[in-house]
């Protein structure tokens, strides 16, 4: 049946709105999310709490132990919800998926679903009023501002614009979204707070209060990419956008660092030029289950379709952010 003439117009003022560039920063009255506040600052008090027992009281196995969690469940978001499943530079098999989907969990950061759509939200609308932590508002708001306002109505309307079809087809992320808060619940805080109290005695204090710490670590870390990876370094591959190269977020990320090579090439599986750049612990987790079989399709840019990209638009500096007049 053909659309009626009010269908037809909305049909076209959508697909016109579509094509429109969203604003950069225009006028917004912010309405602060109180929840998201209180949460917050208590995870910071609490691991604030945390950091002082972990210098004076806890066991070096809980410390130790809440390291090795805080890495890993930065692997789950780097190499899960980014590389894999936001822009399918690689494929998986399903135990791959599984373990990915479970370290993903230990972030509390809502599921794999949310994180994508926020995520290709930013890809495609990158520094204006529809990325949903548009660093155009400054580096509180890129960092965690976002967190604590209610979503820019930018962010709303094109939400639908935004293809999600293969995370809803995906079985693995349907159960974590089917299970979401029993999942998360027990892999961010339940996990990591029991099992030092039960196997080699730790207190219930001090378990609960460095697992704090380590989720605002985490919390922390993944964010730097918004405000840092959007503020500070070189642009060697596109001089015209925000997103930079910078070598702190590089380390805290274990890899995604290389953010203005990452905005250009999105698709590709190392997240940089230069895969074997020794932070970059994502790309070797990859290459590592690539050689057990369970990762494959690694996608990669070619050197010369990267080398003319840095003639035509980067800003002068080499990967490793040296300016040639700085050398010569
Ligand atoms: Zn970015
Ligand atoms: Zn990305």
């Amino acid at each position: 049946m053909a659309p009626n003439a009010e269908e037809a117009t909305s049909v076209l003022s959508e697909a016109n709105f579509e094509k429109l560039v969203p604003p950069q920063a225009s006028p917004w009255k912010y309405e602060i999310v109180y929840p998201s506040v209180v949460a917050l600052l208590a995870v910071h008090i609490m691991a604030a709490y945390g950091l002082f027992l972990a210098v004076t009281t806890a066991c070096w196995t809980t410390i130790l132990y809440n390291y090795i969690l805080l890495e890993l469940s930065m692997l789950g978001t780097t190499v899960g919800a980014h590389r894999l499943w936001s822009h399918k530079s690689f494929k998986a098999k399903m135990p791959l998926q599984i373990i990915l989907m479970l370290m993903q969990s230990m972030t509390g950061q809502f599921t794999v679903t949310n994180w994508v759509r926020d995520h290709r939200m930013h890809h495609r609308y990158t520094d204006t009023d529809a990325d949903p932590h548009n660093p155009t508002r400054g580096f509180f708001f890129a960092h965690i501002g976002w967190l604590l306002v209610k979503k820019h109505q930018e962010v709303k309307n094109r939400g639908k614009f935004i293809d999600m079809s293969d995370i809803y087809a995906n079985p693995v992320l349907r159960f974590q979204r089917k299970y979401g808060l029993a999942i998360i619940g027990f892999m961010t805080f339940v996990l990591p707070t029991v099992v030092p109290i039960y196997f080699w005695g730790e207190t219930l204090n001090v378990a609960w209060h460095i697992c704090m710490l380590k989720y605002a670590f985490i919390i922390n870390k993944t964010l730097t990419v918004n405000s840092v990876g959007h503020t500070w370094g070189y642009k060697t591959y596109d001089k015209n956008i925000q997103p930079t190269n910078n070598t702190i977020s590089e380390v805290l990320t274990l890899g995604e660092g290389y953010h203005n090579y990452h905005h250009v090439f999105p698709w590709d599986y190392r997240s940089a030029e230069f895969g074997d750049s020794k932070f970059n612990l994502s790309k070797r987790f990859i290459d590592f289950f690539a050689k057990v079989g369970w990762a494959f399709d690694l996608k990669m840019a070619p050197k010369h379709v990267i080398d003319r990209r840095v003639e035509r638009t980067g800003d002068g500096s080499d990967f490793w952010g040296y300016k040639k007049a700085d050398l010569y």
